[in-house]
C-alpha cells in the first residue's frame, strides 16, 4: 500500500508549481468565480474547487488534504456557494468545526464571500447555551445552565400555554404579558434591580428569575419563569434579530446578543429561529453527529444538506467519543433514589397510589415495575461496589497507603470482557444470573422516563436523572458486543470523608464505541454530499475506511426513479467511483454477482447507489527553502528501548542529545514527546543542557495551558516541552516567529496495553482485516498527530524553521517502519542524518536564514 498506489489518479500533488498548475490550469467546468472571496484562487483551490462541486452535484464527498496554507477553506465555501445558487440539488450547507479559530476562519471567509454578492448567504454561526444565555453569563444560576433553563422552558410552557383553538398550542397574548409582568419597572430602572446586563447590553429584566402573577397560574405554588422565552411565545416563536443584522450577512453570538438582549428575547431560541432560514451555518461536529445537540438541527439537516468537515481527521475520534455511554455511580446512585422517592409517594395514601398509577399507566407501566427498578439498581451499585474493591484490593494491598505514596493511577479500566473475545459482558451476566431479563432491562428507559414525568408533578424541584440513566441502561443491553466494549473506568478523586475505595476514586459503568465507522457511513449517507478536509488525512483509503465512507450509499424505494441517483456513466473525470476492494457480505457494496451495487438494483423495490468519493493532496505551497525537514535516525523511542525516565540508557542518552542540539537553535523551539511523562523527563534534561528557559506542559486545567502558551509566546527564544497528544500540538497557530524549529520525538501511539485499546484493535480486526487493525487503529492516527505537531512550524509564506521527526520509525527500511504514512511528495523532502550532524546544519540553516527565529 504505497502512497503511489493510495492515491487517487488525478489528485494534485507537488509544491505549487509544476504539477498544481497542470491540474490548476484546467478550464473551469463551473461558474463558480463569483462565489470566491478573493481576488484570484491558488491553482490548488481551483482545483479543490472544481472536485468538489463535481462531488456534490453527484450526490458524492470529496475527501481533501491540503497543507496550511492551501486555502482549504475558501475552497470549500465557493463550491458550497455555487452548488447552492447554481444547482437545484442543495438548500443549506453546515459546517462542522472542532477548532475556535478555524470557526472563525470560516464566519471571515464567509462575510468575504458575501461582500461582493448581490444577495447574500445567510449565514449564522451556532453556540451553546452557556455562551448565550443572559442569566448564564451574568452567573445568576447556582445550577447547570442546561438544568436551570430546562426547568425555566418548562414552567414557562406550562403558562404560556393556551386553549383557544387556535393552531398554535401557546397562547401569544398571555406570553406577552407574562413578559410585562417581568419588566423592570421604568422608575426603578437602576434603583430598586440592577437589572441585568451582559456583552455591553441591557436586558429589560432584573437579574433573578421573575414568578408570574397569581392570576396566571393555577398552582399554589410560586411559578418562577424565564422572561427571555416567554418574549419568544410572544414573538410567535420568532426572532428579534435579523440576517440583515449580522456583519456582511452572517449573525455570530455578538449579534445575538446585541439584537436579543435589549429586546429582552432568548438568544438562543433566535439563534433557532434563524437555522431554519439559515444558508451556511457554521457549527461544530456534535451539531451534525451527536445524538443530544442534533435535536437542535435535525428539523433543516437532510439529504438536501451540503456538509463541510474541518478537521476530518479528528473526526473518528470525536464521534466515537460522541458516541460511548457513561453512566457514574453517583447518577446510578440518584437513579435510584428517584425511583425510590416515587414509591415513597405512592405508599403515603391512598389517593396517592392512585394518582401515581393511573399516570403510570399512561405509560402502559404499573407501579410495581417502581419496586422492580428500585431493586435493580440497588443490586448494580453493590455490583458495581464489589468489583471495583476486589480489583483495587488485588492490585494495591493498602489502598490509603499507596494514596499516600503517591502510587495510584490517575486512571484505571476494569475490563468487563476479554478484550480480544466478542462477548457479553460480565455486568451483563451478572444481570441474567441475578434474574433480570433482558426485556427488563431494556424497559429502563421507559420506566426511568415515566418516573421522572410523574415526580415533575409531585416533586418540581427535583432534578432527576432516572430518565437519562435509563436510557444508556438501554443502550448497555442494545448496542452489541464487538463494537462497544464495556468496563469500569476509575478516576482519581481526592474525598476524606467518604468511604472505602471512593476516598480515592470515581467509579462509572462505561460503553466505548470501539467502531465510529458504521455509525459514520449511516450519517453520511443521508446527507446530501460535502468536502471532509484536514491537513493530515493520509492515508486516504485508510481514513475512507476508518470514517465509513467506503461503501457508501444511499438507499431508494426503487433505485431506477430516485431522485439526482448519481448517474454513474456521467461521472467526471476525477471521481473515484471503485467498487469495494473485495467483496463481502454486508450489502452494501456489491450485488450477488459482484456488481458495483450502484449500477443497478438487484432488486425491483429496493436499490442501493454508491456515492461517488473523490480524493485530493495538496502539499505546502510555500517556498521549500524556508524549510528544513530533517528525519534524526536514532533508535526507535519505545518503552523497551528507553527504559524508565531515570535510568541512564544509551537511547535517552542519544535522545538527550539530538533534543540538545535543536533546542540550541534560535526562537522558540517546540519539542513534543509520546506522553506528559516523557515530556518531564525531556525538560527536565533539556533544562540542564540549554542556555534557554524550558516551559514543560502537563495534564491541566485549559487556563493553565493557556498561561503557559502565552509565556512561550511572551518574547521568543524559550523550549516548550509537551506531549503530542496534548493540546498544543493541534488547533494552537504558531504563526510568525512564534515558532521556529519542531522536533517529534518518538510515533505517539496511545496504550496499547490499555484494555479498551485492545478491544478498539479487535474491533478493528474484525472490521477492516486482522492484517490492518494495528495499522488502522494505532499506527495511523499516531502518524497524523506527529505530522500535525510538526505542521506547527511553518503557517505562511514568509515563515522560516526546521521540522524534525526523530526516531528511525520515520526511515524508509526501518523495522516497523511508518515511513509510508506521510505523503508520497512530503517523503522527498525528509532529509535522513545521523544526530552528530545535527550542530553543522542547524547552524548552516541559520547562516542561510538570518531572519530566522527572529522577529
Ligand atoms: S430560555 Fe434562554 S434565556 Fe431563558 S434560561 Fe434558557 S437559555 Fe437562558
Amino acid at each position: 500500500m504505497s502512497g503511489d498506489e493510495r492515491r487517487d489518479e488525478t489528485a494534485v500533488t507537488g509544491d505549487g508549481t509544476a504539477s498544481h498548475a497542470a491540474e490548476g490550469d484546467r478550464e473551469s467546468e463551473h461558474d463558480w468565480h463569483g462565489f470566491f472571496g478573493y481576488e484570484e484562487p491558488y491553482a490548488n483551490q481551483a482545483d479543490a474547487i472544481e472536485a468538489a462541486i463535481d462531488a456534490g452535484e453527484e450526490g458524492g464527498y470529496l475527501v481533501m488534504e491540503g497543507a496550511c496554507g492551501t486555502g482549504k477553506t475558501m475552497a470549500a465555501l465557493a463550491a458550497a456557494g455555487h452548488l447552492l445558487r447554481n444547482t437545484d440539488r442543495y438548500d443549506n450547507v453546515v459546517v462542522a468545526t472542532p477548532v475556535k479559530q478555524q470557526r472563525r476562519q470560516f464566519i471571515q471567509d464567509l462575510r468575504a464571500i458575501n461582500a461582493d454578492l448581490d444577495e447574500p448567504f445567510a449565514g449564522l454561526a451556532l453556540v451553546g447555551k452557556p455562551a448565550l444565555c443572559p442569566y448564564e453569563r451574568a452567573d445568576a444560576f447556582d445550577r447547570g445552565v442546561q438544568d436551570a433553563c430546562e426547568d425555566l422552558r418548562e414552567t414557562t410552557a406550562g403558562l404560556v400555554a393556551g386553549d383557544d383553538g387556535g393552531e398554535a398550542w401557546w397562547d401569544a397574548g398571555r406570553a406577552a404579558e407574562l413578559v410585562d409582568s417581568a419588566k423592570i419597572d421604568a422608575d426603578s430602572w437602576r434603583t430598586l434591580d440592577e437589572g441585568l446586563s451582559t456583552a455591553g447590553v441591557d436586558a429589560p429584566y432584573s437579574t433573578g428569575r421573575p414568578a408570574a402573577p397569581e392570576a396566571m397560574t393555577e398552582s399554589d405554588r410560586e411559578q418562577v419563569f424565564c422572561p427571555f422565552e416567554a418574549d419568544w411565545y410572544a414573538r410567535e416563536k420568532g426572532s428579534p434579530v435579523s440576517f440583515a443584522d449580522g456583519e456582511s450577512g452572517v449573525v455570530t453570538t455578538e449579534e445575538l446578543l446585541a439584537g436579543a438582549v435589549p429586546a429582552g428575547t432568548c438568544p438562543h431560541r433566535a439563534m433557532g429561529a434563524l437555522l431554519e432560514d439559515a444558508d451556511v451555518v457554521v457549527g461544530n461536529y456534535n451539531h451534525l453527529f451527536d445524538p443530544r445537540t442534533r435535536v437542535l438541527t435535525d428539523g433543516v439537516v437532510d439529504e438536501r444538506t451540503f456538509v463541510i468537515v474541518d478537521e476530518a481527521h479528528r473526526l473518528e475520534g470525536r464521534v466515537r467519543d460522541l458516541l460511548s455511554d457513561r453512566i457514574g455511580s453517583v447518577s446510578l446512585r440518584r437513579a435510584r433514589n428517584d425511583v425510590a422517592q416515587l414509591a415513597s409517594y405512592a405508599r403515603q395514601s391512598r389517593e396517592n397510589r392512585e394518582a401515581i398509577a393511573s399516570q403510570l399507566a399512561s405509560w402502559e407501566l404499573s407501579t410495581d415495575a417502581l419496586a422492580q427498578t428500585r431493586e435493580f439498581y440497588d443490586d448494580a451499585i453493590d455490583w458495581l461496589d464489589r468489583r471495583v474493591e476486589s480489583h483495587l484490593d488485588e492490585e494495591f494491598d493498602d489502598l490509603d497507603r499507596a494514596a499516600e505514596r503517591g502510587d495510584l493511577p490517575e486512571r484505571t479500566e476494569i475490563p468487563l470482557r476479554d478484550p480480544a473475545v466478542d462477548e457479553p459482558d460480565d455486568f451483563t451476566e451478572w444481570a441474567a444470573e441475578a434474574g433480570y431479563s433482558e426485556a427488563f432491562c431494556e424497559s429502563l428507559h421507559t420506566v426511568g422516563a415515566a418516573v421522572e414525568d410523574v415526580l415533575e408533578t409531585v416533586d418540581p424541584d427535583r432534578s432527576c436523572v432516572c430518565g437519562s440513566v435509563g436510557r444508556l441502561m438501554r443502550n448497555w443491553w442494545t448496542n452489541d458486543h464487538a463494537a462497544y466494549f464495556r468496563e469500569v473506568t476509575l478516576e482519581r478523586t481526592d474525598r476524606e470523608h467518604s468511604d472505602k475505595w471512593r476516598r480515592h476514586y470515581t467509579a462509572a459503568l462505561e460503553c466505548y464505541d470501539c467502531l465510529p465507522a458504521a455509525d459514520l457511513r449511516e450519517r453520511f449517507a443521508d446527507l446530501g454530499g460535502g468536502v471532509l478536509m484536514s491537513a493530515t488525512l493520509e492515508p486516504m483509503d485508510v481514513f475512507r475506511e476508518c470514517v465509513g465512507l467506503d461503501r457508501l450509499v444511499t438507499d431508494s424505494a426503487d433505485g431506477a426513479d430516485a431522485p439526482d441517483a448519481p448517474d454513474i456513466p456521467d461521472v467526471p473525470d476525477g471521481v473515484d467511483l471503485q467498487g469495494p476492494k473485495s467483496g463481502d457480505g454486508d450489502g452494501g457494496a456489491a450485488n450477488a454477482d459482484g456488481e458495483a451495487a450502484g449500477a443497478e438494483s438487484a432488486s425491483d423495490e429496493h436499490s442501493e447507489v454508491e456515492r461517488p468519493i473523490t480524493e485530493r493532496t495538496y502539499d505546502l505551497t510555500f517556498p521549500a527553502a524556508n524549510r528544513a525537514s530533517w528525519i534524526v535516525d536514532v533508535p526507535a523511542f519505545t518503552a523497551r528501548n528507553r527504559g524508565p525516565p531515570d535510568s541512564e540508557s544509551e537511547v535517552r542518552e542519544t535522545y538527550a542529545y539530538a533534543l540538545r542540539e535543536i533546542a540550541q537553535s534560535p526562537g522558540n523551539v517546540l519539542v513534543c514527546m509520546p506522553s506528559y511523562r516523557e515530556a518531564a523527563w525531556a525538560a527536565e534534561r533539556l533544562a540542564e543542557s540549554v542556555a534557554k528557559p524550558v516551559l514543560v506542559d502537563e495534564p491541566s486545567s485549559a487556563e493553565t495551558t493557556e498561561a503557559l502558551k502565552r509565556d512561550f509566546f511572551a518574547d521568543d527564544g524559550k523550549v516548550l516541552v509537551t506531549s503530542t497528544r496534548g493540546t498544543l500540538t493541534e488547533g494552537v497557530d504558531y504563526d510568525g516567529a512564534k515558532l521556529s524549529a519542531c522536533a517529534v520525538v518518538g510515533v505517539p501511539l496511545v496504550n496499547v496495553a490499555s484494555p479498551r485499546i485492545r478491544a478498539v484493535r479487535r474491533a478493528y480486526g474484525a472490521a477492516f482485516g486482522e492484517d490492518k487493525a494495528f495499522e488502522y487503529a494505532l499506527t495511523v492516527p499516531a502518524v497524523r498527530r506527529a505530522r500535525q505537531a510538526i505542521g506547527r512550524v511553518i503557517r505562511g509564506p514568509e515563515e522560516v524553521g526546521v521540522r524534525a521527526f526523530l526516531d528511525e520509525r520515520y526511515t524508509l527500511d526501518a523495522p516497523r517502519s511508518v515511513h509510508e504514512y506521510l505523503p508520497s511528495e512530503e517523503r522527498e523532502e525528509w532529509t535522513t542524518m545521523t544526530p552528530m550532524f545535527l550542530e553543522q546544519l542547524v547552524e548552516e540553516f541559520a547562516e542561510e536564514h538570518p531572519e530566522w527565529g527572529y522577529e
